[in-house]
């Protein structure tokens, strides 16, 4: 839980920093039209519910919605990457799964 926690408080610190492939992607040209989800194979609230162009137009707005959002989605990504670090490191491929993971998410 302490863990969530401090995610949480880092989120809330970053403004509105999303877990996602490509960071910061609210800012990034034609993101303004992007009626996909932050992340297309997350099974989150804000990714079910709400496209890029929309969570962008939140953070433009500094809506505190946005950093809801966002926290709703960033927590979801943080349990399930725990999930999968715990699998791998159960299925005895840990190595294997932290590289694949930089390499996706990597700045
Ligand atoms: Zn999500």
């Amino acid at each position: 839980m302490d863990f969530l926690i401090a995610s949480f408080r880092l989120d809330w610190e970053k403004r509105h920093t999303l877990y996602q492939k490509r960071e910061n992607t609210y800012r990034e040209p034609g993101i303004r039209s992007d009626v996909s989800p932050v992340e297309a194979d997350c099974a989150c609230y804000t990714c079910q519910n709400y496209s890029r162009a929309y969570l962008s137009h939140l953070f433009r707005g500094n809506e505190m919605l946005a950093g809801t959002l966002a926290s709703i989605h960033n927590i979801h990504f943080i349990v399930n990457l725990v999930k999968k670090i715990r699998q791998s490191i159960l299925d005895d491929n840990f190595e294997e799964f932290r590289d694949s993971f930089l390499n996706n998410y990597k700045k």
